[in-house]
């Protein structure tokens, strides 16, 4: 497949005006002005997509999200984070079976693909026929997920783990599983302990499938060692999470951290040192009222900061256009500095440090021999003319509606209508589920 004409913006830098991507399999093999590009591949019998009046961009990498939370997307809202979870989130999510999970990842990969998103990392509870992984594969998008680890279902969430990888990991060239221990808070010490050697056991075993990572919520809430002190009776050293966590030989590139809002100058000396990645969550934070993370900060130390929606149940959507112009704005404020989190660097973060964090290192940049997630957008619109900078467009002012053609490994799953499955018959069928769920939590009318 030969994309011909269009604004390609290959990196965080480079794009060219008018430009050529070539598609083979599930690769890109070649990129360059249309002129060159066509005159390498004359004669190929390549399709051609018309590209003009186009931006074509590497697919955006959601690095934190919940995606089957769908379900629950607007069933509680402006409620304080533990009462939420306690009195919300959890008796409903406690009825979910297989089969459910599949279905509001489903939904999530579908609303994921509208908007432009062709990785997402998601983590959740796990079963083993119907679970998230089957759900983004129905849609065609690529994912990592996330088997979630409590201590107190430590054993069970480890068996699964494995029976995850053994099943699902690197599936359709579309899959990884990851180790998602949920929280410092909810993770004890114990278990914590045994993580490094699962994962090491995981990349030995399963590693030339993809590589193998594990992620976890790090200091979400102003509380979060409070609570970790009084559960589990540990020590904090000098108040840093990171310090606590660096005891268990778990930080490493391979560790990616979702929200890091309330950390100290150790926490960041010791993300730095260990080359730890981190999720920046900035609406979800915001609708939680949790703070948000130093972003500056950590870019300029050479933190890989990727860009996350969390859960659509405290976002609302999954829609990282709106998270990347978040992202841009969130920290000029507090710095009273408007070139903190300039666009061109907030669009890296939602491409290129998304896919590092999640372990890929042939994803997020548009270059031969990456993996072909293409996102086409139509810039003949009013709000994205005239064009001066293709990344302010991309960060300010495009909309994520403007997305019109989707390909992920090289297949086209959107243009316009999903190629994989029925929205409509998708739509139904939560609705109906959603409200037999709603009667068994006693919520029904
Ligand atoms: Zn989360």
């Amino acid at each position: 497949m030969i994309i011909k004409n269009g604004w390609i913006v290959v990196d965080y830098i480079r794009n060219y005006r008018d430009g050529a991507v070539v598609i083979e399999d599930d690769k890109i093999v070649d990129v360059g002005p249309t002129e060159d590009v066509l005159r390498r591949h004359s004669g190929s019998g390549h399709d051609v997509i018309d590209a003009r009046d186009k931006i074509v961009i590497p697919g955006l990498v959601n690095s934190h999200t919940h995606i089957s939370m769908t379900l629950l997307r607007g069933y509680a809202d402006d409620l304080p984070l533990q009462e939420w979870l306690e009195k919300w989130i959890w008796p409903f999510e406690a009825n979910l079976t297989g089969e459910d999970i599949e279905l509001g990842a489903l939904l999530g990969a579908l609303e994921s693909i509208r908007f432009g998103t062709t990785t997402v990392y998601s983590m959740y509870h796990y079963h083993p026929g119907h679970n998230e992984a089957s759900g983004l594969i129905k849609a065609g998008l690529r994912g990592v997920i996330g088997i979630a680890i409590f201590h107190w279902s430590r054993d069970k969430n480890i068996k699964m783990f494995w029976d995850a990888m053994g099943r699902w990991h690197g599936r359709d060239g579309l899959i990884k599983v990851s180790l998602g221990p949920h929280a410092p808070y909810t993770v004890d010490p114990e278990t914590w302990m045994r993580l490094p050697e699962i994962l090491n056991e995981a990349n030995e075993k399963y590693g030339d499938r993809g590589r193998v990572i594990i992620s976890s919520h790090i200091a979400e809430d102003w509380r979060e060692n409070e609570l970790i002190r009084d559960k589990f009776n540990v020590d904090i050293p000098g108040g840093s999470i990171f310090r606590y966590l660096e005891k268990f030989n778990i930080l490493s590139g391979d560790f990616l951290a979702a929200h890091c809002i309330h950390l100290n100058q150790v926490d960041l000396d010791l993300i730095h040192k260990y080359s730890v990645g981190v999720a920046h969550n900035p609406v979800a934070n915001l609708k939680l009222g949790m703070g948000f993370a130093d972003t500056p900060k950590m870019l300029e130390k050479g933190i890989r900061v990727s860009l996350g929606t969390d859960g659509p149940a405290s976002n609302n959507t999954l829609d990282m256009f709106e998270t990347m112009k978040f992202a841009a704005l969130i920290n000029k404020p507090i710095k009273r500095d408007p070139s903190v989190t300039p666009a061109n660097i907030v669009f890296r973060m939602a491409t290129e440090y998304g896919a590092l964090n999640l372990g890929y290192n042939d994803l997020g940049i548009l270059k031969p021999g990456y993996k072909a997630d293409v996102v086409i957008l139509d810039r003949r619109k009013p709000h994205l003319t005239p064009v001066y900078d293709i990344y302010s467009h991309l960060v300010y002012a495009a909309r994520s509606m403007d997305v019109e053609t989707v390909i992920i490994n090289g297949r086209i799953v959107y243009d316009g209508g999903f190629v994989n499955t029925s929205l409509d018959d998708v739509i139904s069928r939560v609705e109906n589920r959603v409200y037999e769920l709603l009667e068994k939590v006693g919520k029904g009318d």
